[in-house]
C-alpha cells in the first residue's frame, strides 16, 4: 500500500510531504497506523549525512506510537486495535547469542533499522514519519494504556536508550548519577533515574533548564560549561550518562567518577575520543557505550514509565513544521521532545 508520509528527498536537504510503499501484511507482520512520532536527534544527524550515506528519500521516525489496523495470521501478541510503539529496530536475525538473550540491537548481523536499513526484501526501511506503517510483530511492543500516547512516543528511542545504562550499572538508592545534557534523552535520563532511586545531577551548558531539571526531578544542577564545577564535582558520581551529541572532553567527564565510576556515553558525538588511561586507571573507572536496548528491555521500560507516571514533556507539532523543530533541536531549544502529530500527514 501506498502510504503518506514526509520524506528527506537527498542528504542535507529539508523534508517535504512524500508517499512511500509498504509491503503487504505477511503472516507475522503488523499494519499500524501511526499516530505520533518523535523527533530524535538521531533523525537529524542521519539526514544531514553526518552518520555516512544513505538511501534517499528517506524517511525519519524511530519514536512510533500507534493502533494496530490489521495483523498476519501468526501473530498472537497484538490485535487490531491495540496501542503499540516501534522503536529504532525491525528485525535482527533472530539466531545469534545477542538475539537469543533478547539484546537485538548488538545483532552481530546488524539489527535492521527502522529507517535507512536494507530490509528483509532488499529495498530501504522507511520510518515513522508516515501515516502507517508494517512491522515484524516481534518489534512491536505494547504500550500500556496509562500512558498519553503522544507523551509516550519518545520512550521509543529516548526512553530506553537511558533506561539500558541506567540499569545496567546499578542506578538505584545510594547511587550518585550525572546526566550530561538535558534535551529528548536527558530529561528522560533524569526521570528515570530519579524513580530508580538515585541522587540525580544534571550538567548543562543551558542555565535556563536549571528550574526544568528540578521539575523533572534532579537533586543539583551545574553547569557543564564551567571548569569550577568540574573542580567541585571531582571524583563525585558512581555512574554518568552522557547524552551530549557533540564531542565533549572524555577526560574531564572521567575525573568526576568515584573508584570504580562508569562513563556510559550514549550521545552519538562524531569525533573520535581521546582518552587518558591514567585517568581511567587511577580509580579503576569504567568507559563504556549503550546503543537503544532489546525488545524485552524496552517493554520493561514501558511498564517502568506506567508504573511510575514517567513520560516525555512534549512539544506537539503538524508535520510542516518538522524543518523548524529541527534547527531548535541543533540550538538545545528543545523542551524537551518534538512528537509530530501523525494526522497532519494524510
Ligand atoms: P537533543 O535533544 O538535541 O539533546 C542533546 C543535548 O546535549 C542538548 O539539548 C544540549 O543540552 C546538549 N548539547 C548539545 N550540543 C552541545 C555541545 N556542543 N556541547 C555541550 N552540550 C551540548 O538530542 P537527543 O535526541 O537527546 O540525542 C542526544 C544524542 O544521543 C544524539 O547524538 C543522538 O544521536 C544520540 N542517540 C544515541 C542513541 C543510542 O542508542 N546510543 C539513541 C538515541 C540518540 P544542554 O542545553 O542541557 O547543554
Ligand atoms: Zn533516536
Amino acid at each position: 500500500m501506498r502510504v503518506n508520509a514526509y520524506a528527506a528527498p537527498a542528504e542535507g536537504l529539508p523534508l517535504g510531504p512524500t508517499t512511500v510503499e509498504r509491503r503487504p501484511v505477511g503472516p507475522e507482520d503488523v499494519l499500524i497506523a501511526v499516530e505520533y512520532a518523535g523527533i530524535c536527534h538521531s533523525d537529524i544527524h542521519t539526514v544531514r549525512g553526518e552518520w555516512g550515506p544513505k538511501p534517499y528519500p528517506l524517511v525519519p521516525g524511530h519514536e512510533i506510537v500507534g493502533t494496530v489496523v490489521e495483523v498476519g495470521p501468526r501473530v498472537t501478541a497484538h490485535r487490531a486495535g491495540d496501542r503499540v510503539g516501534v522503536g529504532c529496530m525491525v528485525g535482527s536475525c533472530g539466531r545469534c547469542a545477542p538475539c537469543a538473550g533478547g539484546d537485538q540491537q548488538y545483532c552481530v548481523d546488524g539489527p535492521v533499522f527502522t529507517y535507512g536499513s536494507a530490509d528483509r526484501d532488499g529495498r530501504a526501511t522507511q520510518g515513522g514519519y508516515a501515516t502507517h506503517l508494517v512491522v515484524d510483530a516481534g518489534f512491536v511492543l505494547s504500550v500500556p494504556a496509562a500512558l498519553d500516547p503522544a507523551a509516550a512516543a519518545p520512550l521509543l528511542c529516548a526512553g530506553i536508550t537511558t533506561y539500558a545504562p541506567l540499569r545496567r550499572w546499578g542506578a538505584g538508592p545510594g547511587r550518585r548519577v550525572a546526566v550530561v545534557g538535558l534535551g529528548g534523552l536527558g530529561h528522560l535520563a533524569v526521570k528515570l533515574a530519579h524513580a530508580l532511586g538515585a541522587e540525580v545531577t544534571v550538567l548543562s551548558r543551558s542555565p535556563k533548564k536549571q528550574e526544568d531539571a528540578r521539575r523533572l526531578g534532579a537533586d543539583h544542577w551545574f553547569d557543564g560549561s564551567d571548569p569550577a564545577a568540574f573542580a567541585e564535582l571531582a571524583g563525585r558520581f558512581d555512574l554518568i550518562v552522557n547524552t551530549v551529541s557533540a564531542d565533549l572532553d572524555t577526560n574531564a567527564l572521567l575525573g568526576l567518577l568515584t573508584l570504580d565510576g562508569v562513563l556510559a556515553n550514549v550521545g552519538a558525538a562524531p569525533g573520535p575520543m581521546q582518552v587518558d588511561g591514567h585517568r581511567l586507571g587511577s580509580a579503576r573507572r569504567v568507559l563504556t557505550g549503550s546503543m537503544i536496548g532489546g525488545i524485552p528491555q524496552t517493554q520493561e521500560m514501558l511498564d517502568f514509565c506506567a508504573a511510575h507516571g514517567i513520560a516525555a514533556d512534549v512539544e506537539l507539532i503538524p508535520a510542516e513544521h518538522i524543518n523548524a523543530a529541527y534547527e531548535r533541536v541543533l540550538a538545545s531549544d528543545v523542551h524537551y521532545r518534538f512528537v509530530i502529530d501523525a494526522a497532519t500527514f494524510a
